[in-house]
């Protein structure tokens, strides 16, 4: 019987226990920290060994194969003991994919990966098709696999699940963008970061498509000794594409199979420029599945935002009020400010992960009334506008944010929680910044 050891107890991890037991592997799962009540109980049932608290090496070094959670970086010793005596240490996608022939589809980028499976999701939903949504967005990929196979998958994919990928062909590959984000994994070295998303096509074939945003230089410039097998679909705000997608006159045109699938922007359920992007990718994605133009429209029209996205929470006393918890960078803040109609009280902060500012500060000279920072060290926020914004408060919990920032606020303005940084410094993660924001708001 092969060896396969699973590091990591989480969502991932778990999946690949239950794969690999169904498919004959001897199993071991080992965590470093503690594994819950709850997935021990699912690790007792299927009869799969496991250990917590620890990694013992000695019987770790002996498997055939090793599947690392996303989590777990390269360059810890145990890593590298593997490593060097040639155990493959792959990552859960990579395993789950060796045991489905369904149709791939994997969508990479440093924003807008949920948004855009998402979507694509919906719209593979909306036309019938069998799929599952899976990968980074919280569902394990092998899992599904081991629980029901689907005829497609849309796989939301991280960098980190790309680097432990080798061999998993993608029928459509994605690429929304690439903007500096966890370079500390990355020896701080952008290319790295950039080498690792575009892994993304790495086993695309003449038969498979690799559709990307050509608007983004990081992405077009790579791509010019990167080659892609893969039949392009590029998608642009600003330039025309024969193939792919452009905007004229307010209209997206999607050109795919040599026909034209046009549609307004107002028309669209997510607004912003970024969420154009998001839009036109996950429409290209449909027309290359061959689904009907008209699904397609209506799955663009009709699709209910996600939570701590962009979030329209509520207005009170005409002011609106809204949870972007998920910006954990400034690319996507960016987006988020540039969105906004209305002048802004911006609450931003948290644990910094080397932000540059410099970038903001146009779009928050033209747009932003008041800073209210959130977050343990402000400095650096205070000092990067601290020239463009009159007035900069400083907050230490979100009820305490917020009461400042209803006081403010104007009618006809809105209040936006876009950190720019992640969360835990002060909360659990962003989905409970996000929450906490929700509720002060509610009870204002
Ligand atoms: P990811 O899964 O890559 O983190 P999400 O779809 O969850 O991306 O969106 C995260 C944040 O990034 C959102 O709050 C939004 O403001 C911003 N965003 C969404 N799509 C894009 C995009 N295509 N380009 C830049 N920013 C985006």
């Amino acid at each position: 019987m092969k060896k396969l050891v699973v590091l990591g107890a989480g969502e991932s991890g778990i999946g690949v226990a239950k794969l690999a037991a169904k498919k004959g592997w001897q199993v071991l799962v080992s965590d470093k920290g503690t594994i819950s009540k709850e997935n021990k109980e699912v690790l007792i049932n299927i009869g799969v060994k496991f250990e917590e608290d620890k990694h013992s090496e000695t019987e770790i070094l002996q498997a055939d194969s090793v599947v690392k959670s996303p989590g777990i970086p390269d360059h810890i010793p145990l890593i590298k003991s593997l490593k060097q005596k040639g155990i493959e240490v792959i990552s859960e996608i990579e395993f789950a994919a060796r045991y489905t022939n369904a149709k791939l589809i994997g969508i990479t980028g440093s924003n807008g990966k949920t948004t855009t499976a998402s979507l694509c999701y919906h719209i593979l939903k909306n036309a019938n098709y069998n799929v599952a949504l899976v990968g980074n967005i919280g569902k394990s990929f092998a899992g599904s696999i081991a629980e029901k196979e689907h005829e497609y998958y849309v796989i939301e994919l991280s960098s980190f699940q790309l680097d432990g990928m080798f061999k998993t062909r993608l029928h459509v590959a994605i690429l929304m963008n690439i903007t500096e984000d966890h370079l500390d994994r990355y020896e701080y070295k952008f290319q790295n970061y950039i080498n690792s998303k575009f892994r993304i096509i790495q086993n695309q074939t003449e038969e498979d498509a690799f559709v990307f945003c050509s608007d983004d230089e990081v992405i077009t410039k790579e791509l010019l000794t990167n080659e892609s097998k893969a039949v392009q679909f590029p998608f642009s705000l600003t330039k025309p594409q024969k193939k792919g997608a452009e905007i004229i006159s307010n209209h997206i045109n999607i050109n795919v199979h040599q026909t034209v699938l046009t549609m307004s922007i107002q028309n669209l359920a997510l607004q912003g420029k970024h969420n154009i992007y998001n839009s036109m990718a996950s429409g290209i994605t449909g027309r290359i599945l061959d689904i009907r133009k008209e699904v397609i429209r209506d799955s663009l029209t009709d699709f209910q935002s996600l939570e701590h996205r962009l979030e329209h929470v509520v207005t009170v006393s005409g002011i609106d009020y809204i949870n972007d918890s998920k910006a954990t960078n400034i690319n996507s803040t960016w987006f988020a400010l540039e969105t906004m109609q209305s002048s802004i009280v911006w609450i931003v902060g948290g644990v910094d992960k080397g932000n540059d500012y410099s970038t903001l500060l146009p779009i928050v000279k033209q747009k932003v009334k008041t800073i209210i920072c959130l977050g343990l060290d402000n400095e650096k926020i205070k000092e990067a506008f601290g020239d463009v914004v009159d007035t900069i408060i400083e907050s230490k919990s979100m009820s305490e944010a917020v009461a400042y920032a209803y006081q403010s606020a104007s009618k006809g303005e809105s209040v936006l929680l876009s950190p720019a940084c992640a969360s835990f410094d002060l909360f659990d993660n962003y989905e409970d910044r996000g929450r906490q924001f929700k509720e002060s708001v509610r009870s204002l």
